[in-house]
């Protein structure tokens, strides 16, 4: 299927490499057909073209909005030169075929990035013409090469030196790429609008440009494929930019689990390590010290913490890492700002440590910024800001007769911290900044208590409980009390708060509430 090429139209605006291009064609024995500003150009380096305005018996007119829009133009490059009646076509309108086609946009991109810019030269820089000639092409690649980019001419000018000809393959990658950069110029148009608009919709300029990174070997499942993409030009502390310095190759899973572990890591000002299971933390502690925050972290649940994810805050130092390899300890991921060189040693020499653990370090963990999730649905997608609002402690109230006791303020605000990280129904239970029982995802909250509790066993008593929604009855209470609960925080609000915090006073337990939910579905 290679295509001799005879005739070339040639519209730029940048003129990048263009004379070589051009030259090169010409020595192909290649006619080429121009605009205006191409023209002078090629004409100014002793290249001759035909004028297009010529050719079609119009001239370029309306400050150069219309140039090619003409049949005699699109005839030539739309016309499938197998079909006798388009060539019947072409032989009676006396219209030329062009098997080559070069152009590049207006730069409007450029134009508007441009400082004081008016609306009127931004308007003007939006090429008409061009795109037109640009999809034609594209869409006729069976017969025609389309070029949009300087960084293609050599591969298109060393298949015509060698052919005479273009392959299908080369016309079909050109097309592809043609369609692509048609497309992203319209957007670049689309948002120039909306953001002229001054919309203050949320969020006002919603454009999800994703770049591929990795085939992954599979989804959450073996039967299903699966990939990661990048946020183009996004260079912040995250999992998808992490760079692996040891181990096998990241699962689906493990890179989900990962994600969840540095949110939590990084909202904690205090050393802090986090155990992730399926998404939902199992253990987390913060300390003084890194290696005492991962102790504590590891005993939350040591049961559930078997194939985990771990998360830190901190350089991973040699007194953490010790801790960490237990021969029967086994983790999947562990991710940090940074590992101690001694740190990486010991995670990746040890027996059985050395081949299972994958170790991320993810670089400096800058403050949370408000960013913004994304969650698409069959037929649409779900965007909202991320749930970052700090805790505003001045806002809490104490509701009930007993007041909190000075001790458990730093666990009720672990407790707050963590809750929201956990999916709804979420309750957790804290005890010296550190977490010791979940109960999660549960559809009624007084089973997420009951989970909770059991899990934290005798360690419950004392312990302090957050909830991350009211509670709509005051059987949660009743169950915590019984356990041996300290103190309770939650955001309050249920038309039934006077029952729970009348459960409360009769249990004696303090019970703070936040005035702000942290639902997480
Ligand atoms: P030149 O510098 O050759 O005068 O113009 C080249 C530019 O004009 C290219 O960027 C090409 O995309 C654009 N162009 C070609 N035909 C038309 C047209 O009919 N209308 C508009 N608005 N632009 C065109």
């Amino acid at each position: 299927e290679n295509r001799p090429i005879r005739r070339a139209l040639i519209s730029v605006s940048d003129k990048m490499g263009l004379v070589d291009f051009a030259a090169g064609l010409v020595a192909c024995g290649v006619e080429i057909y121009s605009t205006g500003g191409t023209r002078r150009h090629l004409s100014d380096h002793n290249i001759d073209s035909i004028d297009v305005a010529e050719y079609t018996g119009f001239p370029e007119m309306m400050d150069g909005r219309v140039k090619t829009l003409h049949p005699k133009i699109f005839g030539g490059i739309l016309g499938r030169r197998d079909n006798l009646e388009d060539l019947n076509s072409m032989q009676d309108e006396n219209i030329v075929g062009f098997e080559l086609v070069v152009v590049n946009l207006y730069p409007f991109a450029a134009t508007i990035a441009r400082k004081g810019v008016t609306r009127e030269e931004a308007i003007e820089q939006i090429d008409i013409g061009g795109p037109s000639l640009i999809r034609a092409a594209a869409k006729n690649h069976q017969w025609v090469t389309v070029a949009t980019r300087p960084e293609q001419y050599s591969a298109i000018l060393s298949s015509i030196e060698s052919d005479k000809a273009t392959t299908l393959a080369l016309r079909r990658k050109m097309a592809e790429e043609a369609f692509a950069m048609t497309c992203s110029y319209d957007l670049a148009i689309s948002e120039y609008f909306r953001a002229e608009s001054g919309s203050n919709e949320f969020p006002s300029d919603l454009t999800v440009q994703l770049e591929r990174k990795t085939q992954l070997r599979y989804g959450e499942n073996p039967h299903q494929k699966a990939a990661v993409y990048r946020i183009p030009r996004d260079s912040g502390a995250s999992v998808v930019n992490a760079r692996q310095v040891h181990g096998k190759e990241l699962s689906y899973n493990n890179l989900l689990d990962l994600d969840s572990a540095l949110s939590i890591a990084k909202s904690f000002t205090q050393p802090a390590a986090v155990v992730i299971k399926h998404n939902n933390p199992c253990g987390a502690a913060t300390s003084t010290k890194l290696a005492l925050a991962a102790s504590k972290a590891l005993d939350g649940d040591p049961v559930s913490a078997f194939g985990s994810v771990l998360s830190f805050n901190r350089t991973l130092d040699v007194e953490t890492a010790e801790l960490l390899v237990e021969p029967n300890r086994f983790i999947e991921a562990i991710i940090a700002p940074d590992f101690e060189a001694g740190a990486v040693g010991i995670l990746t020499t040890r027996p059985k440590w050395k081949d299972n653990v994958r170790l991320m370090q993810v670089g400096h963990l800058l403050p949370l910024a408000p960013e913004r999730t994304i969650r698409f649905l069959a037929g649409g997608a779900l965007v909202q800001e991320a749930d970052t609002l700090p805790a505003f402690q001045s806002q809490w109230r104490t509701v009930t007769d007993a007041p909190v006791e000075d001790s458990l303020w730093d666990d009720l605000l672990f407790a707050w911290e963590m809750v929201r990280h956990v999916k709804s129904n979420a309750i957790v239970l804290g005890r010296d900044t550190s977490l010791i029982g979940v109960g999660a995802g549960q559809m009624s909250r007084v089973d997420s208590v009951e989970i909770a509790i059991r899990k934290a066993g005798d360690r419950a008593a004392g312990s302090v409980l957050a909830s991350d929604a009211f509670f709509p009855f005051p059987d949660s209470i009743h169950a915590a009390a019984e356990a041996g609960v300290a103190a309770i925080i939650q955001p309050g609000g249920s038309r039934r708060d006077d029952e729970s915090i009348a459960a409360c006073n009769e249990h004696g337990i303090s019970m703070v509430f936040t005035g702000v939910r942290h639902f997480k579905h």
